[in-house]
């Protein structure tokens, strides 16, 4: 049976940056990710102020500023009924070497992650492994089981998403907090740059947002749960439509848009679990706590969740002292944080909820509609949040 100190399981934005940090602290590491690459699309393209900072600390910074992106220093709202246009976010405000938020698609960056763990003689990626459970001894996780093998290890972190296999097997299970919609993802051709802002725009229970990429645009249509049928049975003509009162200026382009298949449904979760560790397991990340897409953070919280993760357990795990108190650091560490922006995801997302399935009452609600007179506030609060410094061996 193979054999390593920590194994993260699954090769997203938490545990490809735990790894990396891991082994720069001279832990041996071995992350597992299912799939054979990073090109899987849809996953959240947006790389924060504090993720920035963090590369600068780890001199990943220029690297990443090779790769081609666009800058974006305000998330506006637009309603498409009355022209009425609110600024969710300001970055320009902020106080911090990148104030805006960087929008790259996620494998360049998780590539970028993987290039650099490949310098680290302790760094171990191994692609299209699927781990399909732990292995249990004595009440204890002591490794897991992979699509290649069994491998033992002292801590097993689920890094797995929102469907985590390490924390289900765990017996580790979250509660659902209820939530109003799912969004449709596509994209169209002929790129249309904008540039300063990311624009959302509104339409009662309805909300279409677009990403510029290199080559083409990412758009984003977010509507009730429950309506991949309806919109599927009503067909390509009818989807279309709905896209041009929301954005008409991209008319032209939806013409590109040959079959509802380019149209990929995809279901918003946000879910929390109560307890993050076990013995001998942790779970980060939209594992503990699965984000919506809903202003564009799980990302950066995934990334502060592993920084955090790799600062507490890097010095008991290099002592060989790793108990479950160091576990529970890291959720007493991240537990608010996830909480926090959870909420306001919740409250953002009950403004355009006419059904009531995700009513939010009480200080939420208070708390965003203080906040979305202060875009400068919200900013700070999603773009940069509890900001986590790297364990000083991992700096560069
Ligand atoms: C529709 C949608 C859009 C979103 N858009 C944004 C956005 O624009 N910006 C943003 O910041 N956030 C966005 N989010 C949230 C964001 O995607 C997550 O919060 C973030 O990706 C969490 O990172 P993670 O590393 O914890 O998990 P993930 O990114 O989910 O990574 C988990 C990894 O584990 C691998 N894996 C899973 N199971 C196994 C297994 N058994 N064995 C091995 N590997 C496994 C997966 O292949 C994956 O690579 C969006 C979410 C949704 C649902």
């Amino acid at each position: 049976m193979d054999n390593t100190q920590v194994c993260v399981v699954g090769g997203g934005p938490a545990g490809m940056m735990l790894g990396l940090l891991l082994a720069r602290c001279d832990i041996d590491v071995t992350v597992l990710e299912k799939h054979g690459d990073f090109l899987r699309d849809f996953r959240g393209d947006t790389v924060h102020p504090s993720t920035l900072r963090l590369l600068d600390q780890l001199e990943l910074g220029e690297e990443f500023a090779a790769i081609p992106h666009t800058k974006v220093q305000a998330i506006d709202s637009v309603s498409v009924a009355d022209g009425r246009r609110a600024v969710l976010g300001d970055l320009t405000g902020l106080r911090t070497p990148h104030p805006y938020i960087s929008l790259v698609p996620q494998w360049d960056f998780l590539n970028l992650l993987a290039e650099a763990g490949k310098r680290e003689p302790r760094f171990d990626l191994r692609m299209s492994t699927e781990c399909t459970g732990v292995i249990h001894r004595n009440g204890k996780v002591t490794g897991v089981r992979t699509s290649e093998g069994d491998i033992a290890a002292q801590l097993v972190v689920g890094t797995d998403g929102r469907w985590s296999t390490v924390r289900t097997s765990a017996g580790m299970r979250p509660y659902e907090i209820p939530t109003p919609s799912d969004s449709w993802i596509f994209r169209l051709e002929h790129p249309e740059e904008r540039l300063g802002t990311l624009e959302a725009r509104t339409l009662r229970e309805q909300t279409l947002t677009a990403t510029p990429r290199r080559d083409y645009v990412q758009l984003a249509y977010r509507a009730p749960k429950g309506l991949d049928n309806r919109l599927r049975t009503e067909g390509l003509d009818s989807f279309r439509e709905r896209v041009r009162v929301l954005m008409p200026e991209f008319t032209e382009q939806l013409r590109g848009l040959e079959t509802m298949d380019e149209v990929k449904h995809l279901s918003v979760r946000i879910s929390r679990l109560r307890r993050w560790f076990g013995r001998g397991v942790l779970c980060i990340g939209d594992a503990a706590h699965a984000m919506s897409p809903m202003g564009g953070v799980g990302v950066n919280l995934a990334v502060q969740d592993a920084v955090a993760t790799a600062r507490i357990l890097a010095k008991p795990l290099r002592d060989n002292k790793l108990s479950p108190r160091s576990l529970a650091l890291v959720q007493a560490r991240r537990y608010l944080p996830a909480v926090v922006v959870q909420g306001i995801q919740r409250a953002i997302e009950s403004r355009t909820d006419h059904r009531g399935t995700s009513e939010i009452r009480g200080p939420w609600k208070t708390a965003v509609n203080f906040l979305s007179t202060r875009p400068t506030a919200m900013a700070r609060l999603l773009a940069v949040g509890l900001q986590e410094n790297p364990p000083p061996p991992a700096r560069r």
